[in-house]
């Protein structure tokens, strides 16, 4: 429940982060042109000049929707004690990094985080320690 509370906060702090900074680069954008206005505008044909306008509004809409997949497709789910993304692909629970190698090591089978230099382990809702065929064929949909 907590998890999927911060998970919604942090998919929505985004959205609010990228909407203030369209907004930034409108209001910065407008500043500029005010104070270019009397010596470049008069030159300028306003066609050209809306030309313009569009095209980098264009430009920033493409990369805030760029912004916006490239956090969607790295979003993690937290199971069985991992994160895992939507390819099914372990990651660290405290340090959200690719995990290493997966072998049964010592404590339990599970996968070795080189970052943290740590054993992460399968570890299911029960605490038993499944393998990891079991574990992704309980992940799947
Ligand atoms: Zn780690």
């Amino acid at each position: 429940m907590l998890q999927e509370l911060q998970k919604k906060l942090l998919e929505h702090s985004v959205s609010i982060v990228v909407t203030l900074l369209t907004g930034l680069f409108l209001l910065a954008g407008k500043e500029i042109m005010v104070l270019l206005s009397p010596q470049v505008l008069d030159k300028l044909p306003k066609k050209a000049a809306l030309s313009l306008f569009l095209l980098s509004l264009l430009v920033n809409c493409i990369m805030c929707a760029w912004v916006i997949i490239l956090y969607r497709s790295r979003q993690l789910t937290l199971r069985f004690g991992l994160y895992w993304d939507k390819d099914l692909n372990p990651y660290c629970p405290v340090c959200q990094s690719p995990l290493g190698a997966y072998g049964d090591y010592m404590t339990g089978r599970g996968f070795n985080c080189i970052k943290c230099n740590e054993i992460v382990l399968i570890t299911a809702p029960d605490g038993s320690n499944p393998t990891l065929p079991e574990t992704i064929r309980l992940l799947r949909p």
